[in-house]
Order: C-alpha cells, then structure tokens, then sequence
C-alpha cells in the first residue's frame, strides 16, 4: 500500500510525545514552584496547581520521602497552626557541567542549584577532534569526581558545544569550525561512561541559562545573552525561559549577513556574515593584517616577539593608546550593533548581556555597539534596553551547562526516572 500524499502546502503533524503519567506533571509542577522559591506552603501549592489538598499533600509527601524537598520553619500563619514551608534540597544531588570552547575546556561539579563545588579548566584544541576531546574530558571528570568521594550522588551531565546542536539528539550539526564533530554521539558516549542522563546543548544558550539565573539576567523575563569569542552566537531568554526554536538552534547570529556586497568569505563559505567582522577569529586576523602593514605599531611590536595575535593583543594594544586597535574594536562594535539592532526589533529585550573573550574589550566596544543598537532599533524597544558585559563571562558557560542538566532532569518527562539515585528522606511528623 502507497504511504498516504500530503496534499501541497499542508502542514506536517508534529511528531507524536511520550505519554507519561499526570501524577509526573504534577510533581515536576510542585518542585518548579518550590525551587523558584515562588510558592512554599501546601496551601498556596493547591491554589497554584488548582489541585485537591489530599493529591497534592500526598506528592509533597513523596517528593520529601525521594529527597527533593524538605520541610523548614513555620510559615505565615493565616489563623490557627501555621503551615510548614517547603524548600528545594538543591543539596540532594550533584550534576556537571561541561564547557567545551574552541581552544578550551571547563568542567564544573555543581550542586542542584549550580553552584560549583569544584571546577577545573585547561587549554585545549577542539579540533583535535570529539574523540580526544571527551577522552580529555573524561579524565578531568574522573579526577574532579575523585578529589569529593564524599558528595551527594552525581545525577546527570549537561554539555555545551561550540557549534549548532540537534537538542532532541544532543549531536552537533555541521559545524562550522569543529570539522569531525558531526554528528558525534555526545550523549550516548557520556551516558555509558557515567551512566546518568546527559543534556547537550549550544554553548551560548547555556550561558544564557547560567546568566538568567546566576547573573545580571535575575529576574529578567526577555534577554539575550551574546557571546563574541572565536565565534559568535546569542540565547535568547524570552517569558523568563530559554527559546531553542524548532531544532535547537534558535539565535545562531554567527551568519547572519550584515553586509551582501562583502568581499568577505567566511569559513562557511558565504560572504558578509557577522563572524567575518566581530569574532575573535576575524579581529585576530585583520590584528595581523595591522601588524604587517605597519598601521599598528604596538601589534607589529607584539607580532615581532613571535606571538599569535589575539582579540586579547588589540584590546591591550588599544588600552594602551593604539589608534588603529581602537579603530578596530570600534568597527567591530558597530558591525556588532548592526546585527544586535534587528534581533532587538524582532525580539524586543530589556537586556542584551554581551559575554565571550572579545567582551573583555567592553569599554572600547560598547560604545560603538550602543550607538548603532539605539540608533537602528525602534524606540519603543529601546525605551528601557540595558546593554552590559556579562560580570561572569568565565563561569556562565559551565554553570549553564549544569542547569541545563538540572532543568532536564526536574521536567516532567524525567522526574521519575532517577530520583532513585537520591538519599531517601525521613519526613519528620
Ligand atoms: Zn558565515
């Protein structure tokens, strides 16, 4: 028999969810409002959930026994005894968070609430390929888990890649710089190492997470989170969660064309995209152009010591007085703001946090990047727009990472599966 035709324009149906029970809703329901410190007491848990009293009581009751939630103090009294209030033991468990940059790697054991208990950085080549990669990986996770042989049970990994990411797969997909990443079966391969769940996404939307809720972005329903390292990519946080879009790759800002008559090729071989003008990579590369021509004297002086110039060189290098690396941080900023000024009109935030190692120039690239976002935006969406450098720009990524796992392993498609890894809880009368 002939599969049945779509007719011509009809919309795909989207592909069918795994059923799980409601009791997993309601728990993962009770915990986000809890660990938001939202809601605490039973009574507001039930006006919140529009759930009877004996259900909910009775999910509390369990999630206390597994561990996630505890009872502390007395509440508010509204007359009479005064409810008990629940909090979340983000000391229950203990996730890692897994940063892989283009030239380095950091790992962070964090508690539930992502924060790093301990942490260990290292240079490194991503383009040695996934596979000496996540054998460095490995071996630092192995020590770090190691040096705390007393800490609270390990119960899932979350990973950021430098490279657009299938989230429903965890692989990466045809990366731009990381040749020999497509593809690359992440999760499978941590999962079987250390057999817990495992999350993978790209690095720049678990910074935003790590941003949304350990740094400048508390509390903010709409941001964006730009990382201007090696490359560039945004998250985007929109109604106070992370938006992936369809395929996880929402807010891959990196191609965008900001110029379509550029004699510019980028590294994924169409012209004029953004990456071929702000990123690390570029601003290294016109450093040396700089250098050669004599424009800069301080780069040429830095080149001539043997040294491969970085965005770190002409930030020093325009710090110090040098007018072609002011020149070139600016122009940087401006194309930067051309990009940023059409996601602020499309996405409308009320903070734009600029993070990634080129963001360490702030002060020489701000200005110009200010200028041309509230220059080209709509003044409505600029009305109240803040534009800051990311306070944690080294943490955010792992940190994120581990949230990632953390926010995964609460929902509610996941909750049931691994709360058997906890400590049981005594629940005191
Ligand atoms: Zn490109």
């Amino acid at each position: 028999m002939k599969p049945p035709t779509m007719a011509r324009g009809a919309v795909p149906p989207p592909s069918p969810r795994p059923q799980r029970p409601a009791s997993a809703d309601l728990a993962a329901t009770l915990v986000d409002l809890v660990r938001s410190h939202a809601l605490t007491t039973t009574n507001d848990l039930c006006d919140a959930t529009g759930m009877g009293r004996t259900v909910v009581a009775q999910r509390i009751s369990q999630l206390v026994r597994t561990g996630l939630l505890a009872h502390r103090g007395k509440g508010r009294s509204t007359g009479g005894r005064a409810p008990r209030e629940l909090r979340f033991r983000h000391e229950a468990g203990t996730v890692l968070g897994v940063e892989v940059g283009v030239t380095s790697l950091a790992v962070a054991l964090t508690d539930l609430s992502g924060e790093p208990l301990q942490i260990d950085e290292r240079p490194w080549r991503s383009t040695n390929g996934p596979d000496a990669t996540f054998d460095e990986l490995e071996r630092m996770i192995d020590q770090i888990l190691a040096a705390m042989p007393d800490r609270a049970p390990l119960v899932g990994i979350g990973v950021g890649l430098p490279c657009p990411v299938e989230f429903s797969s965890g692989r990466p997909v045809s990366p731009p710089i990381l040749s020999g990443w497509d593809n690359y079966p992440v999760r499978e391969r941590l999962t079987a190492r250390f057999n817990v769940s495992v999350w993978v996404d790209n690095e720049v939307n678990a910074m935003a997470l790590g941003e949304l809720r350990t740094g400048l972005a508390q509390g903010r329903d709409d941001f964006i989170y730009v990382k201007v390292g090696t490359g560039i990519g945004a998250g985007l946080v929109s109604a106070g969660r992370l938006h992936r879009g369809a395929q996880g790759c929402a807010g891959d800002i990196a191609h965008l064309c900001i110029d379509p008559h550029s004699t510019r090729t980028c590294r994924c071989g169409k012209v004029g995209c953004l990456q071929s003008y702000a990123s690390g990579m570029a601003l290294a590369r016109e450093a040396a152009a700089l250098a050669e021509s004599g424009e800069s004297p301080e780069l040429a002086r830095r080149a001539a010591e043997g040294r491969q110039l970085t965005a770190a060189d002409i930030s020093e290098a325009a710090a110090a007085g040098d007018t072609a690396g002011i020149e070139l941080l600016a122009s940087a900023g401006h194309h930067l703001g051309h990009a940023l000024a059409s996601l602020v009109n499309v996405f409308n935030p009320s903070l734009i946090v600029i993070g990634g190692g080129v963001s360490l120039a702030g002060d020489l690239l701000l200005p110009s990047l200010r200028k041309v976002v509230y220059e080209r935006s709509l003044p409505l969406a600029t009305r109240d727009l803040a534009v800051v450098i990311s306070a944690h720009a080294d943490r955010a990524g792992m940190v994120g990472a581990a949230l990632t796992a953390v926010d995964g392993l609460l929902s509610a498609d996941h909750l049931e599966t691994w709360s058997h890894l906890l400590e049981p809880q005594v629940e005191d009368a």
